[in-house]
């Protein structure tokens, strides 16, 4: 699974401490994403994005990562003041976080790719999974600006899917340039001090006047906070309570006299992690916004974003595993401890492969996820009823893995992962983000087992396409599929229980967890066998066995699991050798 990474000359000059990462094609090192892009994507747009891939992959271990490191040093300061002493507000970013706008929004247009048509030279817009490509790449560097680039692609979606023809005029192609000097970025203003889980109890309101609304209240949490064209909720006057009754509304950044609109930065957040970007407090003293879509689906209308968000975190928490998954790679390999590498030790074989399994099988799931929305839009109601449960499923487990993996690989450089001047200690900082944001662990368990399980019956959805994929896995052994196929009906029964009584919400973590490893499991199963008659290689299958061994099996805590078989599969996967389906399938029947 592994693409060697050696640093020979790193390792010259930096004498006994392991190498990092600089310097690494983050795509040349990931045949993994290779080949689930040609699994997904038709070949013309593989062979028209994979260029681009290949300059991303090699900025992002380069100078992007090198702008990332200073741009979460040196973070945003807000000003009051312009130099002329007029109250204007203005946040002030360091240079790096210029450059790492001007790669994401001008260079690559990874906001404008599902939105508007000739990115990159390509004629048409680009599928989901074409996207979260570049999404992937990019936030193994920068996790930060991942925010911004995520909100303004779904502030020109939600326009585009809702707002009036007179507003799209004004602010899509904002949204979408890709030329630095007319770009307008989006921010998404919902929680506040009453409730970000609870967004019923929002206290924001709408009062109309004329042609347009003026908003009165405060927001708590306000990423990318200086954005030009800002989605929010707030309670129209006189509508009724929850969520219910909140409308949508844009809020400009400026007016049409170029003023900036009535509201203020009252402060930036002092973060844990996404130093860089800025996220404020906001008060709303009056500013001017319009009605998008129907007041009264104010709320539904937002949840089109907020899930779109959450597949697109679970791909940056996924991004950011690898990004720990190669840095463990590099120490694991070239550091030298008792007079052996890290790699070759037992525990060290074992942590590593840990990290690699929870990367693996969130790279899958991010896809997969990604591919039913490309397949929804396109029309399928399977796929819809797909993409209800796989979204907040792969944001649940995804991103809290992203956590425990950035953990371990920050573990696995010693003392020195701790320290700043390396990556791990930022990585371990941003990937606390990604369960918190757009739902919290709870919030989207419950979502999944509440809402995509109890309400819409979604799982039988995901069971008829479990099933289909494993029906489709002709060359992996038939009892290892049978394994499987009984592993997701019990999951479904498992979650179907859940589901079916209020007593029973404690348990919406854990189904959505075994939701999450059944599916995955299925995925690299699927997986294995295409990669395998692409180009002989069937080790995603090992991946499975692992998810099921260690993920859907109970496990006696005094049995000794570890033996031959055992050590030849993890061999396998930490190695860089191809291994085909014959041999790959007599090991997961051996273990
Ligand atoms: C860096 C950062 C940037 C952010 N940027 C934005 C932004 O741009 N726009 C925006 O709108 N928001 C943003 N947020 C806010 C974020 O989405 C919320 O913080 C989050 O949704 C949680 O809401 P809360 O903070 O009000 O916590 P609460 O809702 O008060 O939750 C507190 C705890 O209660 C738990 N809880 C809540 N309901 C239940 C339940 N039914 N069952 C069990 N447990 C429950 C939660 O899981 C959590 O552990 C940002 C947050 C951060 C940290």
């Amino acid at each position: 699974m592994h693409q060697s990474i050696r640093h020979d000359d790193v390792t010259g000059k930096s004498g006994l401490l392991a190498p990092d990462t600089t310097g690494l094609n983050f795509y040349r090192a990931d045949p993994a994403l290779t080949d689930l892009l040609r699994v997904h994507l038709d070949d013309r747009l593989f062979r028209h994005i994979e260029p681009h891939l290949d300059r991303l992959g090699a900025l992002a271990g380069g100078t992007l990562d090198e702008c990332a490191r200073l741009a979460d040093r040196h973070g945003p300061v807000l000003h009051q003041r312009d130099r002329f002493g007029r109250d204007v507000q203005w946040i002030e970013y360091h240079p790096a976080y210029r450059e790492l706008e001007k790669a994401a929004f001008g260079e690559f247009g990874i906001h404008a790719m599902s939105n508007a048509r000739g990115i990159l030279g390509w004629p048409d817009k680009y599928p989901v999974v074409a996207k979260h490509a570049f999404t992937f790449l990019f936030n193994q560097a920068e996790f930060g600006l991942g925010c911004p680039i995520n909100v303004t692609d779904g502030c020109a979606r939600l326009l585009a899917n809702f707002g009036s023809a007179e507003l799209k005029a004004r602010y899509l192609d904002g949204l979408t340039q890709t030329d630095m000097e007319k770009l307008t970025q989006g921010g998404q203003f919902m929680t506040e001090k009453e409730g970000g889980s609870d967004v019923g109890t929002l206290t924001t309101r709408a009062v109309p006047e004329g042609d347009h609304w003026r908003l009165h209240g405060e927001k708590w949490f306000c990423s990318n906070a200086d954005a030009e064209v800002v989605m929010l909720l707030a309670r129209p006057e006189g509508a009724g309570p929850g969520t219910g009754g909140v409308g949508l509304f844009l809020m400009p950044r400026f007016l049409d006299d170029g003023s900036q609109n009535h509201y203020r930065i009252v402060r930036l957040k002092d973060k844990l992690g996404t130093r860089s970007m800025a996220s404020g407090e906001i008060k709303l003293e009056g500013a001017v916004a319009y009605a998008v879509g129907r007041l009264d689906r104010g709320f539904v209308q937002m949840a089109e974003m907020v899930n779109s968000s959450r597949l697109s975190n679970g791909v940056k928490s996924t991004a950011l595993m690898r990004r720990a998954h190669h840095d463990a790679m590099t120490v694991a390999t070239n550091r030298v401890v008792f007079g052996r590498r890290i790699i070759d030790l037992p525990l060290g074989r074992r942590q590593m492969l840990k990290i690699a399994l929870a990367t693996e099988q969130a790279l899958s799931m991010s896809f997969l996820t990604a591919d039913a929305l490309d397949r929804a839009e396109a029309g399928s109601q399977d796929a819809a009823a797909l993409l209800r449960i796989l979204t907040p499923t792969l944001k649940f487990r995804a991103t809290r893995d992203a956590r425990k993996v950035c953990g371990d690989a920050l573990e696995m450089r010693g003392g020195i992962g701790y320290v700043e001047e390396f990556a791990t200690a930022r990585l371990l900082r941003d990937a606390h983000l990604g369960s918190i944001w757009e739902g919290t662990g709870n919030i989207v368990a419950l979502d999944a087992l509440k809402r995509a399980v109890g309400r819409h019956g979604a799982e039988a959805a995901l069971a008829a396409d479990l099933h289909a994929r494993l029906d489709d896995s002709g060359t992996v052994p038939q009892a290892f599929r049978d394994r499987l196929r009984g592993l997701v009906d019990r999951t479904i029964g498992f979650a179907r229980e859940v589901a079916s009584r209020a007593d029973n919400e404690a348990e919406a973590r854990r189904a959505t967890s075994l939701l999450y490893h059944v599916t995955s499991a299925v995925a690299l199963t699927w997986e294995s066998r295409r990669i395998d008659a692409m180009r002989g290689d069937a080790r995603r299958l090992l991946l499975a066995q692992l998810v099921i061994d260690h993920r859907l099996s109970a496990q006696y805590p005094f049995r000794l699991t570890e033996n031959a078989t055992q050590v030849t599969i993890a061999n396998h996967l930490l190695g860089e050798r191809d291994v085909g389906m014959a041999e790959v399938g007599e090991l997961v029947l051996a273990a």
